[in-house]
């Protein structure tokens, strides 16, 4: 993680501050009235949602429940009514639940510290910080996706800024930043920075008034931060899959269990299913085919391809260990000239086709 000591870096307030002053956005809808309720409804709204977005259902709100008791009276259907088509729905469900404590724990005033606020449904740690901040000028730091993209470029913080030990450093920046005045300004400043200068593509550093100073654009970083959720990769696992070929060229294949991978389709039997049912193999395969990975949701499985001929004698053998001729679950599958139209897995359809067109024979080494 690119580390960076607070201390060494001047503050951003001043320069966020005198370019709020003059470029930031001091009309919209909910800043008309900075007391808590509005605030706090703007707030969640704004969650994943943009401003634009926002402020008719913001108005249609505000105009059916003007106060957190008319909120918490309300039913949840008329609540949720009016939040269609904002989707995440559980945030109308928490300012309903919220609006219902505050006026029934709080008496209807909202309460004034960090810690009272985030007890409410739907009220976390930046939200709190905002609503303070804007409405009684606490110098409470907020960390918004807004907040997380700007500190993380001028910053230039690589790594995911979901990952906690980033969210912690992001969160001891936002805090660093913060100033003792005017907290309420620098919230809307930097969060107004990040929706309409700092933006996730392409961002308009020329017009930034962090330009200067800022380390993603001094290093050339600006389109590669804030870095994307990092692709987890799936586990490897292996299975040895069996080619039993019998000298008519047909192979032997098995159904798969009805749950489970493959579930229900025909499969090449796996080495260690042969073992357990005290299948005798030959000890050595004649053929080992190269191995390749088939991803399946959760994991990848690396199938490695192993093949047997077996002579008459050996068949005879086999069929004598395996009971073959009264399976229903096993078949002896020719792969040229099918007698029965199988359900086969797609990846042992692949290698059955692979197998069948290398024109494999028992001189194969
Ligand atoms: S200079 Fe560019 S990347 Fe840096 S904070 Fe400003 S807009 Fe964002």
């Amino acid at each position: 993680m690119t580390s960076m000591n607070p201390v060494l870096v001047k503050p951003i307030h001043s320069a966020l501050l005198s370019w709020y002053d003059q470029h930031g956005r001091h009309d919209l809808p909910w800043q008309v009235d900075k007391s808590p309720y509005p605030v706090w409804i703007s707030e969640i709204m704004l969650q994943q949602t943009q401003v634009t977005t926002v402020i008719p259902y913001y108005q249609r709100f505000i105009s059916t429940f003007p106060c957190v008791e008319s909120l918490a009276a309300a039913p949840i259907d008329e609540v949720l009514h009016l939040w269609t088509g904002l989707g995440y729905y559980a945030r109308a469900r928490n300012l309903h639940k919220a609006a219902q404590q505050v006026v029934e724990v709080y008496q209807g005033i909202f309460p004034e510290t960090l810690e009272a606020l985030q007890t409410l449904p739907g009220i976390g740690r930046s939200t709190a910080a905002a609503i303070l901040s804007i409405c009684h000028q606490q110098p409470t730091a907020i960390l918004d996706g807004n907040v997380k993209r700007v500190l993380a470029r001028y910053h230039a913080i690589e790594t995911w800024t979901g990952e906690t030990a980033t969210q912690k450093q992001l969160w001891e920046l936002a805090e660093y930043h913060t100033p003792e005045k005017r907290a309420g300004d620098y919230t809307q400043a930097i969060m107004d920075l990040g929706a309409t200068i700092c933006r996730r593509s392409k961002p308009s550093c020329l017009l930034c008034p962090l330009e200067e100073s800022c380390q993603a654009l001094a290093k050339g970083l600006t389109d590669k931060i804030p870095s994307p959720k990092p692709k987890k990769t799936a586990p490897l696992k292996s299975v040895t899959l069996t080619i039993l070929c019998n000298s008519a060229g047909e192979v032997y294949l098995q159904k798969r269990p009805p749950s489970g991978i493959w579930g229900g389709l025909w499969s090449l039997p796996e080495q260690q299913s042969l073992n357990q049912e005290g299948i005798l193999l030959p000890e050595q395969p004649n053929l080992v085919m190269p191995s390749f990975i088939h991803t399946f949701s959760h994991f990848r499985l690396q199938i490695t391809p192993e093949v047997y001929f077996l002579d008459d004698l050996q068949q005879h053998e086999f069929q004598d260990s395996s009971g073959i001729m009264e399976a229903t679950d096993a078949v002896w599958y020719n792969i040229a000239q099918p007698k029965q139209a199988l359900g086969l897995a797609a990846p042992i359809k692949k290698l059955l086709d692979q197998f069948a067109n290398k024109d494999i024979n028992q001189e194969t080494p």
